[in-house]
């Protein structure tokens, strides 16, 4: 019987989403988010069209040819059949990694004690004060539960990230969060990502353009770990 998980689409190849690997991306229909700045509203509203099987047979033809597999969304943690996919994956022989919004704690922590993932991504939506305003859900504690996690093991690489729109975030945001990920002794990098307005794509909560630009140059220096700025 075909095994279905909400599954989008797959982009066969990228040598930009999983660092230093070739990999292909498998895009997850469904989000416990909402975010209003989001660029993906059909995937997040979406119910997948894909299935398991179709995603095996690609990835049986690029055996050898690629290293990893990229598992994203929407949000790929929120599926009950995810362990079994990611187990068949790693019997392929690919690393995975998991693109994350951490509101599954739980998920992380099992994936984490069970070898599943060589690679993580965690969004950091938002300090406490604005995370619901950034992310439509009152749940800091769950994504907090996830970043401590990471930060307490040193098995598994990841990175943060946080996407700046300047209606919902200010420089005193990602200070807090440079503040916040240094004591913690994050050593990994910090992507700044500035939002893009893009006419032909739709977001999620109509959010529009920025009327200004995050004022990089303000931010502290970081202790122990790299920022990185993208599209600033
Ligand atoms: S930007 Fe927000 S709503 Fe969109 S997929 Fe990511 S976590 Fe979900």
């Amino acid at each position: 019987m075909t095994k279905t998980l909400p599954i989008y689409s797959v982009t066969p190849f990228t040598m930009l989403d999983f660092p230093d690997k070739t990999a292909c991306i498998v895009w997850f229909s469904g989000c416990n988010m909402r975010c209003p700045y989001c660029h993906n509203p059909v995937l997040v509203k979406g119910k997948g069209r894909g299935s398991i099987d179709e995603v095996m047979g690609f990835l049986k033809k690029r055996q050898g040819l690629l290293d990893g597999v990229v598992l994203t969304g929407g949000e790929a943690s929120v599926y009950p059949g995810l362990p079994d996919f990611i187990r068949d994956i790693k019997a392929l022989g690919y690393a995975v990694k998991l693109d994350t919004n951490g509101l599954r704690p739980d998920i992380i922590e099992k994936f984490l004690a069970e070898g599943f993932l060589d690679y993580v991504a965690l969004d950091y939506k938002a300090p406490p004060a604005k995370f619901q305003a950034v992310t439509g859900v009152e749940k800091y504690e769950a994504f907090e539960k996830t970043l401590s996690l990471l930060c307490a093991q040193d098995k598994v690489a990841f990175e943060l990230r946080t996407t700046v729109h300047t209606a919902l975030m200010d420089e005193g945001d990602i200070s807090a969060i440079i503040e916040d990920i240094g004591e913690r002794g994050y050593s990994g990098t910090y992507f700044v990502q500035n939002f893009i307005d893009d006419n032909d794509r739709p977001t999620l909560g109509n959010i529009g353009a920025q009327e200004r630009v995050l004022d990089i140059k303000s931010l502290p220096e970081p202790k122990g770990f790299k920022v990185e700025f993208r599209n600033f």
